[in-house]
């Protein structure tokens, strides 16, 4: 190589301009990731018990990277908002609305598929453990029974009847949905569901950490207590207020786990939930105010639950360009549609009115809304 060239070559790499076989990258990403879900956690409630030092482990997290606002844009229930935040997508793509309006989530789509897919199956792991019974976690097939029979009088007799009738050549059905995680469940390590307690989701995760320590993995760890403390009790009541000091101590535990695995400055935390809690009510039709918390440093803005994915994905490096269909949400690391506004003042934001065009929200879309059957 001549002088001149070494020069040019010397040059260049100190512009940046020949990339270092992808070193940069790498040293950017994280080797893992954790989704930590407090299910029904109202952010004016988390912002309260913040400023009473209840919650230290997310303070401790916010406090290494950044505590910002979660406004809904859609359905406050638990499919809906899992749905969204495990996909990045909105319900014209999922075709998950809500709680009552639903069908599995299209093939390929999920955080989990996307990370298995791009890392390969066998040298990444996607791990699921997920505290509720229904709407999150379930992976019921599509059903279709045909109508009269006994199964199906069955059904046909309750309250809120499943599913909906249809007439194939001439013959009427019932036909119910599959699970909004019917499609995705199949690309997980584990995937654990219907745990109910914060202790058997937590003791359970923490056990699946000390597994699989040695891949780089994603966990999406779903703590229940507070949506059914909320529903039994109230979003003033004690017990929920307790719910989130548990929610706040398991994700305190998972973070020492880390720490004594030697992954925890190689791991970001991001804490999130689905839908917040009307206030003063055993209700969340209408709770669009969450947050989420995180030990990443470049999460710089509010937004909205269909940003959660695209800011894991993004962070693990993966191309958004390339998805399609396009995304919906976009990275909390980049400038997005929703204003940028800092941790700082977001936790005095007063919640702005929400704006009345909002068609997946109205009620008629929404038969199940009321979790009341979910415990
Ligand atoms: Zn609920």
């Amino acid at each position: 190589m001549s002088k001149l060239w070494v020069w040019l070559l010397i040059l260049s790499l100190a512009m940046g301009i020949v990339p270092v076989a992808g070193a940069q990258e790498e040293a950017e990403s994280p080797r893992n990731i954790i989704l930590i879900g407090w299910d029904g956690a109202q952010r004016n409630h988390l912002y309260e018990c913040l400023g009473r030092d209840e919650l230290p482990n997310l303070k401790k997290l916010a406090s290494e990277g950044a505590l910002v606002d979660i406004d809904i844009l859609g359905v406050t229930d638990t499919k809906a908002g899992w749905s969204q935040i495990l996909s990045g997508y909105n319900p014209e793509v999922t075709g998950v609305y809500s709680n009552g309006r639903y069908q599995p989530v299209p093939k390929g789509l999920s955080i989990f598929e996307r990370l298995e897919k791009h890392f390969g199956a066998d040298d990444f792991v996607t791990v699921a453990v997920i505290g509720k019974k229904g709407h999150c976690g379930e992976i019921d097939p599509p059903r279709k029974m045909r109508v009269g029979t006994e199964a199906e009088k069955k059904i046909a007799k309750a309250k809120n009847p499943k599913g909906k009738i249809i007439e194939e050549d001439g013959v009427k059905y019932r036909f119910i949905p599959g699970s909004p995680y019917y499609n995705m469940y199949t690309a997980l390590e584990v995937w654990e569901f219907g745990l109910t307690l914060d202790e058997k989701v937590g003791s359970r995760a923490l056990e699946l950490l000390e597994k699989y320590k040695d891949k780089p993995f994603f966990f999406f760890v779903h703590f229940a207590e507070v949506d059914s403390k909320g529903h039994k009790h109230g979003e003033n009541s004690k017990e929920y207020n307790d719910a989130l000091i548990s929610n706040d101590l398991w994700t305190g535990k998972i973070t020492s786990k880390l720490k004594e695995l030697g992954l925890y400055d190689k791991t970001l935390i991001y804490v999130t939930a689905d839908h917040g809690f009307d206030e003063g009510k055993t209700s969340h039709s209408d709770a669009p105010y969450v947050f989420l918390g995180t030990n990443d440093t470049k999460v710089t803005r509010r937004g909205e639950r269909a940003d959660v994915a695209p800011t894991i994905l993004a962070s693990f490096g993966l191309n958004l360009r390339k998805f399609r269909p396009a995304l919906d949400g976009r990275p909390l690391t980049s400038p997005g549609k929703s204003k940028a506004v800092g941790s700082r003042k977001a936790r005095t934001a007063t919640p702005r009115k929400r704006k009345a065009a909002n068609p997946g929200r109205s009620k008629a879309n929404n038969p199940g809304e009321s979790e009341a059957a979910n415990p």
